[in-house]
């Protein structure tokens, strides 16, 4: 809509400050915010603005591919997984083409079990078939699938199991074409928006970066992306930058996105000591040198790596090589740099990452889904462990960069600020206010990486309109409680309801 001179009446702010009673209004002229004005009386609070969430971690492509493909997120057990990709094929998947299952999740199965390859078989034997977890680390597939992986590959597991390297780089034997890749995008963005999210770091795979630039190309980004590339792209971004890509106004060059390790729900996060159902460590995808190199070759080319590290073992190997960087060639050098996830922190390698000024990307949905006693995470590595896990509180206090973000399982945020308030340790638990603020960047305004104050009047010139208070989000579910409208950059990317103008509460002109 273009609208660009209006005035919202009577909102409520919420925004990285914490509660204010009062409520505004706030004068739009040509896109901007002009001028915020504090109403003499405490009224009634129906509307509130706030920022827009800010997603630190995402993969959008991922998520719109998933609604294209066969999503087993909803099913309760194997056999419902496995009927499900048998009633995907029957309905229209034509014989040939690879068949993507994917997001499922036998942490919430009865049985907890795998599928095996002979299962995929019986469901559908004529064509190749990937069934991928939700964490992507971890894959199997039918018969048909594994000729044509083995014809590239060489030999595989008999069993169609993959994990890491492999499961990650099926994308790469079966790549997605560029119009599944934009339809992908566009319908996450739409989501994402209904979420009320206006920011994202998207965790770009190997054909994220075409595709972003083709869509920032074509004015296609209604949101902010912060795109951070696959290693391999890492020569052609900084020639891409040096041609001044990435300047905007939507896309930004966040870094380079690396992974340390593996997940839990795979057992493939790298661990100290070994899982509590499982005779292993997991494992490290890096030798320490390579690891260096890479980070050194990031740093010198001013590329802030944004490495995913679940396991201690890996957030460990990952401060190690940090640390020798800072030692030869000062702060300067890691300067930007985040570990993503970072589930099994402790208070020693906070000290450690505090010396190293690094920040922190946690998603706090996952110990919503996998962290509560009993769950995933407990029977993985046992109660101690999965206890500590997530300390938001100590993080927080510590003031470190922390940004919230949802790693798409799932993008709700509302479940994250849920996970953050109601962490199984009370000690670790965050204020709804603490909570919002890190899902909305309010950390990083602490940090002085942009000031609050600018948010509201000069800087992007935008927020997000709720019917209720976002603070009181944690027992929510966003896709449930619609956002009312979507102001980003002075332009609306989701049109306030015409009851908001019935009512007054958007005035034009
Ligand atoms: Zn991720």
């Amino acid at each position: 809509m273009m609208l660009r001179d209006f005035t919202l009446r009577g909102v409520a702010l919420q925004d990285f400050r914490g509660r204010d009673e009062s409520l505004f209004d706030l004068t739009f002229r040509g896109g901007r915010l002009t001028r915020k004005k504090r109403l003499p009386e405490l009224g009634q609070r129906n509307l509130f603005l706030t920022p827009g969430f800010n997603d630190a971690h995402i993969h959008l492509l991922h998520l719109g591919l998933s609604r294209q493909r066969c999503n087993l997120s909803g099913c309760g057990s194997l056999d419902e997984a496995l009927e499900t990709v048998a009633e995907f094929s029957r309905g229209g998947h034509t014989s040939g083409d690879i068949l993507w299952a994917v997001n499922w999740d036998e942490s919430h199965w009865a049985d907890q079990r795998l599928p095996t390859r002979e299962e995929i078989d019986r469901v559908v034997a004529d064509s190749p078939v990937v069934m991928r977890r939700v964490c992507g680390h971890r894959a199997v597939l039918n018969t048909a699938a594994m000729q044509e992986a083995g014809r590239r590959w060489g030999a595989l597991d008999p069993g169609g199991h993959l994990s890491e390297e492999q499961a990650m780089g099926l994308a790469n034997l079966w790549p997605p074409t560029p119009e599944e890749l934009e339809e992908a995008f566009l319908s996450a963005q739409d989501a994402a928006i209904a979420m009320g999210i206006t920011r994202a770091s998207e965790m770009g795979s190997h054909a994220a970066l075409d595709t972003y630039l083709t869509l920032e190309e074509r004015g296609l980004l209604k949101i902010d992306v912060k795109l951070f590339v696959a290693p391999e792209r890492l020569e052609e971004v900084v020639r891409l930058r040096q041609e001044g890509r990435f300047t905007g106004p939507r896309l930004r060059l966040g870094g380079v996105k690396l992974y340390a390790d593996g997940s839990v729900g795979a057992r493939t996060a790298a661990l100290r000591h070994p899982y509590e159902d499982a005779a292993h460590t997991g494992r490290l995808l890096y030798q320490d040198q390579d690891l260096f190199d890479m980070l050194d070759r990031c740093a010198r080319e001013e590329l802030p790596a944004a490495i995913h590290a679940i396991g201690d073992a890996a957030i460990d190997q990952v401060l190690h090589q940090l640390e020798r960087i800072a030692q030869e060639r000062g702060l300067e050098a890691t300067r930007g740099v985040s570990i993503e996830h970072a589930e099994m922190v402790d208070t020693p390698m906070l000290d450690r990452i505090e010396a190293l000024e690094i920040g922190l990307s946690m998603q706090p949905n996952f110990v919503e889904r996998w962290g509560r006693p009993g769950g995933l995470y407990d029977r993985a590595l046992g109660s101690q462990r999965c206890m500590a896990m997530n300390p938001f509180r100590e993080v927080w206090d510590r003031k470190l960069p922390l940004v919230f973000g949802s790693d798409g399982m799932p993008m709700d945020p509302s479940m994250g600020l849920e996970g953050a308030v109601s962490h199984p340790m009370a000690e670790a638990r965050l204020m709804s206010e603490e909570a919002l603020s890190a899902y909305l960047g309010g950390r990083l305004a602490a940090a002085g990486y942009w000031d609050s104050e600018d948010w509201w009047a000069y800087g992007r010139g935008g927020g997000v309109l709720y019917g209720y208070d976002p603070l009181d989000l944690t027992s929510g579910d966003l896709s449930r409680v619609p956002v009312q409208g979507v102001l980003w950059c002075g332009e609306w990317v989701l049109e306030p309801s015409a009851d908001l103008f019935r009512a007054g509460v958007v005035h034009a002109g």
